[in-house]
This record gives C-alpha cells, structure tokens and sequence, in this order.
C-alpha cells in the first residue's frame, strides 16, 4: 500500500501491521477485532484491517477518536459533560470480549493534548472513563482474550520527541524509532520476535525458579523493597490469553514483570524518567512507601496531578506491578524520552500504582479475585507505570531464608552482563 504523502517508508508500515496481527494478536480464523484509534492513525489502522481478514479476522471494527473532539468537550462542555462517560459503548466492547473477540489499541496520541486544561475537569474526566471502561478493560486486564498495543507516528507526538525539527523530519524520525524499538526494520521481523520472546522467556523462567520473596532496588535515589505477591507469577513477551491464544500483548516490550505485595513495599522510590500523566507532566517523583502505602510524595513539576493519581481511591497509593529492563535495552539506548508509557517502560526498571494483573499468578491463584486479594494482588481504577531504573541500578533478589541473590548491576542483567 503506497501513501505519497506520508514522511517515511510505508513498507515498514505494511510490516507493523502484520506483526501487530500475527505476533501481537495472533488473531485466529473467525474472531472478532475490536480496534480503538486516533484518526491520525488511519493509515496503520487500514493495513491492519487488511492484515486482519488475510488472517481470517470475522469482523474488524474500528471506533475512531479525535484530538479536536476531545478538547471541544473541555471548550464548551457544560458542568455535567465532565462526569459522564459512553458507558454504552463499553458495554458493547465487553460483549464483544465476552464473544472471544480480540482487541487491538494503537497509540499515536499527542502527550500534552490536556496541558493548559483544567486539571480538576481532566481528573473528573479520567475518573468517569476509568469507571465506565471497567467491563471493557476487564477481559483485557485478566488476559482472558488476546490483546496488542502498538504505536503510530502522530504529529503532535512526533513534534514533543523532536521539538528542534521541522514537523515532516520529526515525523519520519519518530516513525524509524518505532519501527526500530517493533522489529519492522530487520528482514524476517517475525522470526525477530521469536527469537526476542525466547530471551525473555529465558529470564521469565529463571526468576520462576527463585521465587523470590521480595526484591531490593538500589541506586538514582532509590532505596526500595518490594515484596512479591504470594504465588506470584513473572511473565514476559509472549503468553498464552485465557482464551488459548498466545500473543504480544506490547508491541515493542523489553520487560518482565509480576505481582507485588500490597503491603510488603517499605522504603524510597525515586524517578529516573519523568512521567507524562493525562496531558501533565510529572517530574523527579519522589515518594516513600510504609507497609505498601505511599507516606510521601514530592514531584518539582506535576506535583497537584501526582497527588491525585495517588488519591484515585485506596489501591492507587500501593503497587501493582514491578519490571525488570535492562539499561541496554534497544528503546534505553536511543536516548528518546517519548512521553508515551508503551516506550518509556520498556527503557527502565519501573514499578506501577494501582491494580495488578491478576493474571501474573501460578494457575491456582490467577483469575480467582478472592485468591488474587488474600496473595497480595492490589486493585485499583488505575494502572500507571513509572520509571526508577538507570544505568546505577542494582537489583537483589531475596529468598523467603533471607539469602541475596544479584538479579541486576549496574543497569544490566547480573547473569548476562
Ligand atoms: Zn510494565
Ligand atoms: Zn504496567
């Protein structure tokens, strides 16, 4: 497919589609997809439709947002716009779900699109689409159905990456990180992403075995012990969906990652990156956590905006998830900062506020939410990640006896580097 007006090679396009669609989804014969994206990324979103039916996708619906949309709720909303939310159309996605059908997410979206807009209607606004979107993000929460997110090179998005280009240089350039960091810009990129999910599951399997009790984090102003769920389980690159279809839910992922303890997380955890939360950004994070619970929290920018991601409800001052990724880690080591999660998680070590993936447990707790709460599992409205890792992390497993293992130095895995 040929588009003369887009700022770089659509052949590497082409191949993102088939990589979300076979390596991300593995869609099966028959099912459903259900595609959320901005128009913007129209393009990737009708190669991928193509590459859908190729793989004998049923039905490929797409449901379109618009950056002008959005801010016309915030120009001219009344009083009440700011607390609703389609929860119909939520609905309608969680029946598809419940019918087996897949569901795609690609992400193009400018950053900062929210920055000079009331935090307070942003926050009741989050707030309402977080509630509502429940039945929606359940199945995908649960891995009860294979799921994939992928990124397109939005303009306003590439301008935030690249401010000092012109917007069609910033544009392209943005375009070569994604196909870089998504394997699109080698020969064979599904062997690529086989070849990539056997290294994670290699790690995956290793951390498995330990069964650690709890990790310690050192370096870049942190100080953080993060005890593990019970029966926690670390997961990586591909796995199979409740559904029996094994996929990438992340197009690109560097990570591995498992369960918490909600209440076995004590010590400092600072930012290595800033984080970019609904349109405000957040920098130089600092908190401190007592028995699994935030005590603490400092930001030199975004401060107001942090303090309210923590206040969602009880579960969002507690953790949800921690991730292991190397400082050498493709997407580190270009440098970028992306203001885009799917990029800046996989660039460092990162721990999560708010729920955890119930499916991060051993078979006989994962997907029951009675034995997901009484091991640990924390849960929440929101799920956001951010970054405490760097080139002077150490990591040290601990055992339940209380012996130190080296898990990561200096950044790196301590076994590879
Ligand atoms: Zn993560
Ligand atoms: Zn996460």
């Amino acid at each position: 497919m040929q588009d003369p007006h887009l700022p770089f090679d659509t052949d590497k396009l082409d191949k993102l589609a088939e990589v979300a669609v076979q390596v991300g989804l593995g869609l099966q014969p028959g099912q459903d997809l259900v595609l959320t994206a901005p128009v913007e990324a129209l393009p990737l979103v009708r190669r991928i439709a193509a590459a859908a039916y190729r793989a004998g996708a049923a039905n490929v619906t797409p449901i379109l947002s618009d950056e002008a949309v959005t801010l016309a709720r915030f120009e001219h909303g009344h009083e009440a716009a700011f607390d609703s939310a389609p929860g119909w159309l939520y609905n309608g996605m969680a029946e598809a779900f419940a019918n087996n059908a897949a569901r795609l997410a690609i992400t193009a979206d400018n950053p900062l699109l929210l920055k000079g807009q009331d935090p307070d209607k942003a926050a009741r606004v989050a707030k309402a689409n977080s509630a509502a979107s429940k039945p929606a993000k359940e199945p995908v929460v649960n891995f009860d159905i294979n799921w994939n997110i992928v990124s397109y090179p939005g303009r306003a998005w590439a301008r935030q990456v690249f401010p000092d280009l012109p917007e069609d240089a910033a544009v392209a350039q943005l375009a070569e990180a994604i196909f870089a960091a998504s394997r699109v810009d080698r020969d064979d990129p599904v062997a690529e992403w086989q070849a990539h999910n056997a290294t994670l599951r290699a790690r995956t399997d290793w951390l498995n075995d330990q069964a650690f009790s709890a990790l310690h984090f050192t370096g870049g102003g942190t100080d953080l012990t993060v005890g593990l769920a019970e029966g926690h389980e670390w997961k990586g690159g591909a796995s199979r969906a409740g559904n029996g279809t094994t996929c990438n839910p992340n197009i690109p992922t560097e990570e591995v990652f498992t369960t918490p303890h909600k209440d076995r997380v004590d010590g400092v955890a600072k930012a290595s990156k800033p984080l970019v939360y609904q349109g405000t950004p957040i920098a130089d994070i600092e908190v401190r956590f007592v028995q699994g619970r935030i005590v603490e929290a400092s930001a030199s920018e975004g401060e107001a905006a942090w303090q309210n991601l923590i206040d969602t409800d009880a579960g969002a001052a507690r953790l949800g998830e921690v991730a292991l990724v190397p400082h050498g880690s493709p997407i580190s080591q270009s440098g970028l900062l992306f203001f885009n999660t799917l990029y800046d998680e996989n660039a460092a070590c990162h721990i999560a506020q708010g729920q955890c993936y119930s499916d991060c447990f051993v078979d006989a707790v994962a997907g029951d939410p009675d034995k997901v709460v009484e091991a640990g599992g924390n849960s929440s409205l929101i799920h956001v990640d951010w970054m405490i890792g760097g080139p002077k992390t150490d990591v040290d497993g601990i055992t339940p006896d209380g012996t130190r293992v080296p898990v990561f130095r200096r950044g790196e895995w301590a076994s590879e580097a």
